[in-house]
């Protein structure tokens, strides 16, 4: 492109579309999905920063990389999941993929670009948009008349890395699994991986296969849960040759039902819970090992996400003496790997920082409404999807203790039903605000600490929208209950504050 072509682009007339989804993550190919078929003849476009669609499993290239819960329940509703229900990132893109090419929505999907702004007009009724266009560094420009944020939750390829003392004298290589170093050899080699979450589960037991040995290097514990990487239900339907379609939704709901129960037990009986988590992992670590020191973490059970470990690879590579566990407090990093705070030294030529997210609040756009900056953290979450004082916008923050997809497609029926409720009513804008009962209200951060405190949500929590304090101002991480409660909110409920462009245009004059 010549050098006067991004000029061009940026004074050509922004593109319009009825409905503009960011990101081509598992959320935003629901969004595309639903849109296409709940919403027939609204115009959209999807706009994604990457070369490809698939967020998560595109940009996390570290060895191993695999979903910590099953396919059944984090694949589509709409599409049957027929592996094995833990899945590596390639087979997720695989999947979603054929649903891309399945439902023609390659038309729609825009690589390469990224948003950089978005400023809301009362008097037209439209987001004005401002995105850069990555292989060409041009500024182009869209409207839409809603914002669907399909961005995820963290900052792609920008993993949170604590600063150490002694960083810059580790003389081997240091890596983090948001940015994979492409072709890193260690093969043979010594490797501490910091971290104790699902990420780390996940690249222990896959560098263990080639390493000389791997040490998974935590502050504290993390629990698991483990097992088959297999579904009893699906496997027997399978043998009696049941259609897929049927065996996809059959498991889906066996899996809800046992994760509801076990979400229950955590909750009622979180002692019994530790147990048999703690005694999952006893079974195969055996009797003399300190299965309390480095499994056994000191807050009740769902607390964190509790990721699934398919075969108790991670305690096996353990077992059989491939990979250890230390749970210790770094004191710094020297020339030949980690002094511990205890004194010892953990050699290593290769360190990797499991170490978690740096979360990015909508997607690190710029939004203004009428040209004034939009501070989410000054917003109230209407069920965790939209926001007060932002008028057209929704967004997918799935679920914690259940398949974040769950939500996306949840989130999805609900905005396709919004769309056409204002078409039909003619309404241009909606945004929910606070009844004048409801004014008074205690607000509180995004999420209860109490009940869900990850760290990267902590270090985040003052940038993140404001909660109420009853389920319609607050996200409940509850897919159980949104599941009912969504389909039956009523458009018309004097929460949602409707607009007509004529009225919004006349009010602006
Ligand atoms: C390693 C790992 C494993 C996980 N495993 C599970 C699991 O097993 N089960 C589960 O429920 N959850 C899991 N999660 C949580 C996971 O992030 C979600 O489940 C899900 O993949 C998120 O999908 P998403 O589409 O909402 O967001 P993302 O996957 O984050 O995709 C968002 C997309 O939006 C794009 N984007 C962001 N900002 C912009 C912008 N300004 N302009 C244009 N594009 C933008 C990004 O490039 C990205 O492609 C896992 C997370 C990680 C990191």
């Amino acid at each position: 492109m010549s050098d006067t072509a991004p000029r061009a682009l940026a004074d050509a007339p922004p593109e319009h579309f009825d409905c503009l989804i960011v990101g081509a993550g598992i959320s935003g190919v629901a969004a595309a999905y639903h849109l296409g078929r709940q919403c027939p003849g609204v115009s959209y476009v999807v706009l994604e920063t990457e070369d490809s669609f698939g967020g998560t499993w595109w940009t996390h290239r570290s060895p191993g990389i695999r979903s910590d819960s099953d396919l059944h329940t984090f694949g589509y509703r709409f599409k049957p999941w027929i592996g094995p229900p833990i899945a590596t990132a390639e087979e997720i893109l695989s999947y979603m993929g054929e649903v891309i090419a399945e439902n023609d929505l390659t038309p729609h999907i825009r690589y390469r670009h990224k948003i950089l702004s978005a400023d809301w007009s009362y008097a037209d009724s439209l987001w004005r948009i401002a995105a850069e266009r990555l292989d060409t560094g041009a500024t182009v420009r869209f409207t839409a008349n809603f914002l669907w944020m399909c961005q995820g939750y963290y900052r792609h390829r920008e993993g949170y890395m604590p600063d150490w003392p002694g960083m810059a004298d580790f003389k081997g290589a240091i890596a983090h699994p948001e940015n994979w170093p492409e072709g890193l050899d260690y093969a043979g080699k010594r490797v501490v991986v910091i971290g104790s979450g699902a990420t780390a589960a996940t690249v222990v037991p896959a560098m263990a296969e080639t390493a000389g040995h791997v040490t998974m290097l935590q502050r504290s514990p993390t629990y698991f849960r483990t097992g088959r990487n297999a579904i009893e239900i699906a496997e027997t339907l399978r043998e009696l040759q049941i259609e897929e379609s049927w065996i996809h939704e059959i498991t889906r709901k066996k899996m809800l039902y046992d994760q509801a129960v076990f979400t229950e037990m955590c909750f009622d009986k979180p002692d019994i819970v530790r147990r048999e988590l703690l005694g999952q992992v006893r079974k195969v670590l055996g009797p003399d090992y300190d299965v309390e020191k480095h499994f056994g973490p000191s807050y009740r059970p769902w607390r964190q996400r509790i990721a699934f470990v398919p075969d108790a690879d991670l305690f096996k590579g353990i077992a059989e003496g491939k990979a250890s566990v230390v749970t210790e407090e770094i004191d710094r990093f020297v020339a030949d790997g980690i002094l511990l705070k205890s004194g010892e030294v953990l050699k290593a030529d290769v360190i990797v920082t499991a170490t978690g997210f740096n979360m990015n609040v909508m997607g690190d756009i710029a939004f203004a409404i009428d040209g004034k900056p939009l501070a989410f953290n000054e917003t109230v979450t209407y069920r965790g999807m939209m926001f007060t004082g932002a008028p057209n916008l929704a967004w997918v923050f799935g679920y914690f203790r259940a398949s974040w997809t769950l939500r996306s497609e949840l989130v999805a029926d609900f905005v396709c039903r919004l769309l056409n409720h204002m078409r039909a009513t003619g309404a241009s804008s909606v945004e929910p605000a606070l009844r004048p009962s409801e004014r008074d209200m205690p607000l509180h951060s995004w999420v209860d600490e109490a009940d869900f405190n990850p760290n990267y949500l902590l270090r985040a929590k003052d940038l993140l929208p404001r909660r109420g304090e009853t389920p319609e101002w607050s996200h409940t991480q509850d897919y159980w209950r949104e599941k009912d409660a969504f389909p039956a909110v009523d458009l018309n409920d004097d929460v949602f504050v409707y607009r007509r462009r004529a009225r919004a245009a006349q009010a602006a004059e």
